[in-house]
């Protein structure tokens, strides 16, 4: 099979009805053609994954187109933005006829679920290298930046945070799991749910906004950052972020986990792909209203303070020692 009957038999699919507004032209030209409405911008985000770096070599192809498209739908969450549209460029050793079929399964899966239609790309042979660029819209102006948290403000995160790195860690042997719990943190793992629905509905509401792909401390960090500020988590909440509940409380049955790679797990685990944001504290009832209007969980985990960096505190009111920041690609 060439490049171009490649690109024909799993990539090159009618445009879906709900994409024709904002595609004008899709894969098969020179460029595809977006459309951009009034009063709005575009916002654009690139997300590669690495065979070896970012995911195991021999993970399901399913899952993997998935994943693939999903960290860059977070991205434009983060960010406010309703998804439209993306770009694919892959790097692929071979063609693998029944590997493409499971890939693009999982891929344009994602796409239906979050309307987001794939308009153009690249394919190559080459180490196996999946590299997508979104294309969202939002209301000019409107985007959820990092640099906007004020002293005052309180820390929001969605959903479950630490699962993903506790599947991880299983299946790199740094600790074992009870086969059921392993099950649903490794999905948690390979399949992560954008919050686009939340993302957009924060829009006005949150004043700073960021995914957490890197681990909760370093993301937050991110906004800290931008935004010149500090922050004071709450670990006796942060704690039950993790679905996985080591210590059992959340009906798993309980297995055991040194508490150091429990925080480890929740402070600074990647691959959650949930929202971590602020927002005032005068806005707590509308932001518990976006996140029932989103059908997504939002926990309240600490508050923005004068100074840098986050601190945390433990159940009793103590600092507990911090993990090691987010997870850096050139770090180690
Ligand atoms: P060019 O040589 O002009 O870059 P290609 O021959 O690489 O174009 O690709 C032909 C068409 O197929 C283009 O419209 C391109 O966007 C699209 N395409 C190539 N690879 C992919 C892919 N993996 N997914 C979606 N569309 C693709
Ligand atoms: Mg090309």
């Amino acid at each position: 099979m060439g490049e171009f009957e490649l690109i024909r038999r799993y990539f090159d699919r009618p445009l879906p009805a709900w994409a024709q507004e904002a595609v004008a032209l899709g894969v098969g030209d020179d460029c595809a053609l977006l459309q951009p409405r009034e009063g709005m911008q575009w916002a654009v985000s690139t997300d590669m994954l690495v065979a070896g770096r970012h995911f195991f070599e021999d993970v399901a192809p399913e899952a993997l187109g998935h994943k693939a498209l999903a960290v860059n739908l977070s991205d434009l969450a983060a960010c406010g933005a309703r998804p439209l549209a993306f770009t694919l460029a892959l790097a692929l050793p071979e063609a693998n006829s029944a590997w493409l079929a499971a890939f693009a399964h999982g891929l344009f899966a994602q796409a239906q679920a979050h309307q987001c239609a794939l308009v153009g790309g690249d394919t190559t042979r080459g180490p196996l290298t999946i590299s997508i660029t979104v294309f969202g819209e939002v209301p000019v102006g409107q985007a959820l930046l990092r640099s906007g948290a004020q002293q005052g403000d309180d820390v929001w995160v969605s959903g479950h945070l630490g699962d993903a790195a506790l599947a991880l860690g299983a299946l790199q042997g740094r600790w074992s799991l009870p086969e059921p719990v392993l099950q649903t943190a490794r999905l948690r793992l390979e399949r992560p749910s954008a919050r686009t629905a939340l993302g957009q509905a924060l829009r006005g509401l949150a004043t700073a906004c960021a995914d957490v792909s890197d681990g909760l401390l370093g993301d937050l960090g991110h906004i800290l950052q931008r935004s010149a500020v500090g922050a004071e988590l709450d670990w006796s909440i942060a704690s039950n972020l993790i679905a996985n509940n080591p210590y059992g409380t959340s009906g798993n049955g309980g297995f055991y986990l040194k508490e150091r790679h429990w925080q480890g797990c929740v402070l600074a685990g990647g691959d959650d792909y949930e929202l971590v944001f602020t927002a005032p504290a005068a806005q707590r009832e509308a932001v518990v209203q976006a996140g029932r209007s989103s059908h997504t969980p939002v926990t309240r985990i600490g508050r923005i303070v004068a100074g840098a960096g986050v601190v945390v505190h433990g159940g009793a009111g103590q600092l507990i020692a911090l993990p090691r920041g987010g997870f850096d690609h050139f770090d180690g």
